[in-house]
């Protein structure tokens, strides 16, 4: 076994070549000079021996004879063809055929070692594809193989059975890509004359014609036609996987083939395996491997050594070394009898029936003498993984212990906390790795029938559907009537097969239910077919299926969702699905680890059924908070956060989750114009209302005229277009938006409605009720009309009166009165032409009873006057600062550090504070708190350089508010919050003094000079201030405190400052351990002082002093909760108005003008 080489040859050692005669084909006598190369794999032959790809290669495993001819000259026999040769002499023929006599004899060895395959079969490596392609410039088709890394090119398909072909190219210097017509692509190497194609010349016209197809091919590129542009793609994938595979790094390998039982496949035998099943901890053979991916994740984590090289990190290298092939077998096939075994050879059903037995039932475990007994089993594995006893642990594991098992001590509940404890960091990993695997249960049914330990019903159907190739990708155009061919399906046993005709016995192919992840409809008349389905499986292939009639297609999407369903999730098939599957999903508590669920997509409802829990909610896409991608390209994550909940999708498989991201992306959009197909908020009204109303509430309060000016037309427009594309990812900001834009774009969407907000149907019955004379009757009959509305008409109505009704508020400063705005949203509202007077007695009722009409209660009312209160409270402090957002207060938090993909846009509700941030960041990216990861908010100042960790209990609503245009927050980890509680557990004192150097900036916030340098200064700080002494006047040694001038120079209360640390460069601050201080003013004035102490411990003790004065000794809270806490809900608010000069005619005429011709504002434009 040790003389085996360790590693790939990727090319084999030459054994003998050198210039032979060979015997052309067709029975001439001339005898053609050929260079003839063998190596332990291949015995070829060349033009000359320049030429990297040959005429004719041979296997050496379909050699079954080498004799001698006659003078000089030698045969090499395969079973179907026989090639003759003559050498020089008779002692070089002699040379030749033993060589190749022992390159046999040393083949069919290595064959019977890894259990051999029968001779005359082409290697063992089943294509990954395989196929004709069109030689572009000839009629005649090439038959090619992609094999490993190799692409090997035969002269037809008979002769690929054969094993014998013209070339292969290796693919590690081999590039392909798309020629300019739709099924054609090159491949090329390095080699400037790409010889085989002279070869191919000879072999395909059979008559020697080199020279014209020299001509030929040096004026046209060399390169193939595929059948269609689907299959072109799928040859490009293929020959893109061998270049990768080409391209793969050996090292993961050759350090797991260094214990000898892992250079053989666990299961079959083969040899140099380079797949391994992570959880099951075995190293596989590529065709086990497809075998094991079948079984689920559930079973077996597959992964290869050569290719994911991520995954194969030190910890699970030592892994495999230490458990491998050697424990997995003992354990796992300690009784498999020698008919159940398989071979290198073993036919896919057989793999799969074996690997089943092995795996999913346990069939040939070693059974642990704790078997049966739950409790002992957890016991004795909370005792393994304290120890390095691996192989135990797989015992236990292999033999039902829970891997999440209780230890019995709440300090260290699982089993991986006891591993992590005892330091026994393999245990940990190999614990991580089965967190989510299947026991094994001899008891569970057979293979077709269930999925997870599921059984999956039997459903039976059969029929003719139009099939095209299956893709490795999504399908971006549209898939022509021709791309189809008419194949008889047969749905059985969990079984889709196909079949060239309704007679045909084998199948053209197969699909296998327990490996369906999605099923999706696509909208009618997308392909060539009017209706469509696509079949997405675990091995990321997605196969189209079209029929003509709607009904037959129908039927075929619900048999086989029923195949592929199982009965928990099967209340998900009873309405018409756009798209149905499974999914890894993280949500609620549990986001330790991912789980499976199954979801339905149908309309802009996504419907879900988990495995634990109760029957879930569906998700309203169109009413979600966020709806985003996280992670890179690799690891993606799509995140759906709806009011208290928030589910990850994660993208395990690239396919089938890139399908879902579209769908659901495109289903959480708007779907129309009608406001019921908007994006939806929180309470029912649209996403595109509560964006302008919330802003014009919190910037339009100084407006004049609100609501009445017109915007500028074109803003309008694109902002009107961009609030109908997506609305949430809108975020209208102060200063980009002028607030009558906004407003004429709320106006403009409103009067756009195509059923109008008060609905056509009932538009006339408001407009009498506004006739009617008696108030309190034309109140009660408002009141009717009301509830007679659409849920989202209702909602809408009510939140723009409540809007308007707070507008009003302020008439006396922005002159907008009710009947001002009765005048401008009448005709909007009713869609008239603004000369109705009935469309604005309406509106002003509704504001004016607004109380009554939309039975607001006091409470609800004085909050709507707080808020409005508070905003232009806000508005008159922080005018200046130009930064906040308006709608919801959404602030950017960042992630560790300012970049895009890091920042998170986070609702601000006024009472939140700073550690409610910073853990609903942590929440939000999955992050999980550690032990001494003091995980904390920072206000950065990117002018100042310098940045300041807020305190927990700080309120960031004002600090949003307070923050410049050169700041940002973040939440980071706080690397010197242990030092500094270290520091202050062990200093009960009161004060801190010391000298630090100082520089003052008296100028505000930095605009005016600096004015000279550092200075040495003496300071103390205690619980009320922090004092500055110019000189230090004396020692007094019994109390260590120097004397101090008797006046401070400076003086600041505590509790007033902002401490930030970093001092900026440019006032070349004398060290690096500096802070800034920030000191406002009771007139809002800010002054700034720098101080520079000599030490990073200095910095920190002074820094930790302050924080302990400024918050009464409570500096890190005692137990953050990690409590998953809903966001406190933002109420939707109230407005704004300004004055409004003017006469009411020339209101009603702009008005007028307005709402005329609707279009005829953004005409023009
Ligand atoms: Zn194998």
């Amino acid at each position: 076994m040790d003389g085996l080489p360790v590693g790939p040859t990727p090319s084999p050692p030459v054994i003998k070549a050198g210039w032979l005669d060979k015997n052309p084909p067709q029975g001439s006598y001339i005898y053609q000079k050929r260079w003839v190369r063998l190596d332990t794999d291949h015995l070829r032959y060349f033009d000359s021996n320049k030429d990297a790809y040959s005429k004719r290669f041979v296997p050496v495993a379909c050699i079954s004879r080498v004799a001698a001819i006659g003078d000089q000259k030698f045969e090499v026999i395969t079973n179907n063809r026989t090639f003759a040769f003559r050498a020089e002499s008779d002692a070089e023929r002699k040379e030749w055929m033993q060589a190749l006599q022992q390159a046999v004899a040393e083949q069919r060895a290595r064959a019977r070692l890894s259990s051999a395959h029968p001779l005359g079969v082409q290697g063992s490596e089943p294509p990954d594809r395989a196929g004709s392609l069109e030689l572009r410039g000839f009629k005649n088709k090439l038959y090619v193989a992609v094999v490993g890394d190799k692409v090997q090119l035969y002269k037809n398909l008979e002769e690929y059975h054969l094993g014998i072909g013209i070339t292969f190219i290796d693919m590690s210097v081999g590039n392909v890509k798309e020629a300019a017509d739709r099924r054609g692509f090159d491949l090329t190497t390095p080699y400037r004359i790409f010889r085989p194609w002279n070869a191919l010349c000879a072999l395909l016209s059979l008559h020697t014609c080199c020279s014209l197809c020299l001509g030929h091919l040096s004026t046209s590129s060399p390169g193939f036609l595929a059948e269609s542009e689907l299959e072109k793609e799928q040859w490009l994938e293929a020959m893109q996987r061998a270049i990768a595979e080409a391209l793969s790094t050996w090292e993961v390998a050759e350090r797991i083939w260094a214990m000898a039982p892992n250079r053989f496949c666990a299961d079959c035998g083969a040899a140099q395996p380079d797949w391994a099943s992570i959880n099951l901890c075995v190293v596989i053979c590529k065709r086990c491997a497809g075998e094991h991916r079948g079984l689920g994740a559930g079973i077996s984590k597959v992964r290869s050594l050569k290719m994911d090289r991520k995954v194969w990190t030190e910890t699970l290298i030592e892994l495999f070394l230490q458990l491998g092939n050697a424990a997995g077998n003992r354990f796992w096939a300690a009784n498999v009898p020698p008919s159940e075994a398989l071979q290198p050879s073993s036919s896919p059903g057989a793999r799969r029936c074996h690997l089943e037995a092995k795996y999913r039932e346990g069939k040939y475990r070693r059974y642990h003498p704790l078997f049966g007994n739950q409790e002992e089993l957890d016991k004795a594995l909370c005792a393994a993984v304290t120890t390095s006893d691996l192989a135990e642990t797989q015992a236990l594991l292999g033999c039902g212990a829970g891997v999440n098992c209780f230890s019995g001590d709440p300090e260290v509940p699982t089993p991986l906390a006891l591993a992590e404890q005892a330091g026994q960091t393999l245990q940990m990993e190999f614990l991580r790795n089965n967190r989510t695997t299947e026991v094994p249960r001899l008891d569970s049914v057979r293979p077709p029938e269930k999925h997870y330990s599921v059984v999956l019903p039997t459903v039976s159907h059969s029929g003719f559907l139009y099939k095209t190739a299956s893709a490795g990708k999504l399908l971006q155009d549209r898939r022509a009537r021709e791309e189809f061919s008419r194949r008889w399906c047969v749905l059985s046993d969990g079984v889709l097969s196909y079949y060239e005709n309704e007679r045909a016995v084998t199948p053209n192919g197969e699909i296998r239910a327990s490996e369906i992840v999605c099923l999706a409809v696509p909208t009618p008349n997308t392909h060539g077919f009017e209706h469509t389905f696509e079949v997405y499986t675990e091995g990321e292939r997605l196969y189209l299926f079209g029929l003509e009639s709607a009904e037959l297609a129908r039927e075929w999407v619900k048999c086989i969702a029923k195949a592929f369903v199982p009965p928990p999730a099967e209340d998900l098939l009873a309405r018409d699905f756009e798209r149905l599957g499974r999914l890894p999903y993280k949500a609620g508590l549990s986001l330790q680890r991912a789980q499976e669920g199954w979801f339905a997509l149908l309309g802009s409802e996504l419907h879900a059924v988990f495995p634990e829990g109760p029957c879930e909610e569906p998700l309203q896409l169109r009413k979600l908070q966020e709806l985003s991608v996280q992670g890179d390209s690799e690891n993606q994550v799509l995140v759906l956060v709806e009011r208290r909940r928030t589910l990850y999708i994660q993208g395990e498989r690239r396919l089938d989750f890139t399908g879902w991201l579209g769908a659901i992306q495109k289903a959480a959009a708007s779907s129309g114009d009608t406001l019921s197909e908007q994006q939806l908020g929180d309470s029912d009204i649209p996403v595109i209302v509560y964006r302008c109303v919330d802003y014009i509430t919190q910037c339009g309060l100084t407006s004049e005229g609100i609501y009445r000016k017109c915007g500028q037309t074109s803003k309008t427009q694109r902002l009107l277009e961009s609030l109908r594309l997506d609305a949430r990812s809108v975020r209208l900001k102060e200063g980009e938006q002028h607030v009558d834009d906004v407003s004429s774009a709320l106006k403009r969407f409103l009067r756009d409605l195509p059923d109008g907000l008060f609905t056509r149907v009932q538009r006339l019955a408001w407009l009498e009720a506004s006739e009617i004379e008696d108030e309190e009757e034309k109140v009660s009959r408002y009141r009717e009309l009301l509830v007679r509305l659409p849920p989202v008409n209702r909602a809408t109505v009510k939140a723009l009166i409540s809007h308007l009704y707070c507008v009003q508020c302020f008439s006396d400063t922005n002159q907008m009165n009710t009947h001002n705005l009765a005048i401008v949203f009448g005709p909007t509202l009713f869609q008239t032409d603004g000369q109705d007077y009935k469309a604005g007695r309406v509106v002003e009722d509704l504001i004016s009873h607004y109380v009554m009409v939309f039975s607001v209660d006091e409470e609800e009312l004085r909050k709507q006057r707080e808020e409005i209160t508070a905003i232009v409270k806000m508005r008159v402090a922080g005018t200046a600062s130009g930064t906040q957002h308006a709608g919801d207060f959404i602030c950017t938090v960042y992630l560790e550090e300012k970049k895009a993909e890091t920042e998170q846009h986070v609702k601000i509700p006024a009472s939140m504070t700073a550690e409610e941030l910073t853990l609903e960041i942590l929440d939000r990216r999955n992050v999980g708190i550690r032990e001494k990861d003091y995980w904390t908010c920072f206000e950065v100042n990117e002018r100042e350089e310098a940045e300041r960790p807020l305190h927990f209990a700080e309120k960031v609503l004002p600090i949003l508010h307070g923050l410049g245009m050169d700041s940002y927050l973040v939440v980071k980890k706080h690397q010197s919050m242990e030092a500094m509680l270290l520091y202050l557990a062990s200093h009960v004192g009161e004060t801190k003094h010391g000298m630090m150097k100082f520089r003052e900036d008296r100028s505000l916030l930095g605009l005016g000079l600096p004015s000279g340098g550092f200075h040495d200064r003496y300071f103390i700080l205690n619980s009320s201030c922090l004092r500055l002494y110019k000189e230090v006047r004396s020692q007094r040694p019994w109390s260590g405190a120097p004397e101090t001038s008797h006046r401070p120079e400076k003086e600041w209360p505590v509790r007033s400052l902002k401490i930030y640390l970093g001092v900026k460069k440019k006032l070349r601050p004398p060290t690096c351990w500096g802070f800034t201080v920030v000191h406002e003013t009771e007139k809002h004035e800010k002054q700034q002082w720098y101080l520079c102490c000599e030490t990073q411990m200095e910095l920190r003790e002074w820094f930790a002093t302050f924080l302990f004065m400024q918050h009464d000794g409570l500096v890190w809270p005692s137990e953050p909760s990690r409590v998953s806490r809903a966001v406190p809900e933002v109420r939707l608010g109230s407005v704004s108005l300004i004055p409004l000069r003017g006469s009411e005619n020339e209101m009603r005429r702009s008005v007028a003008a307005f709402t005329a011709d609707p279009l005829s504002l953004l005409r023009n434009v």
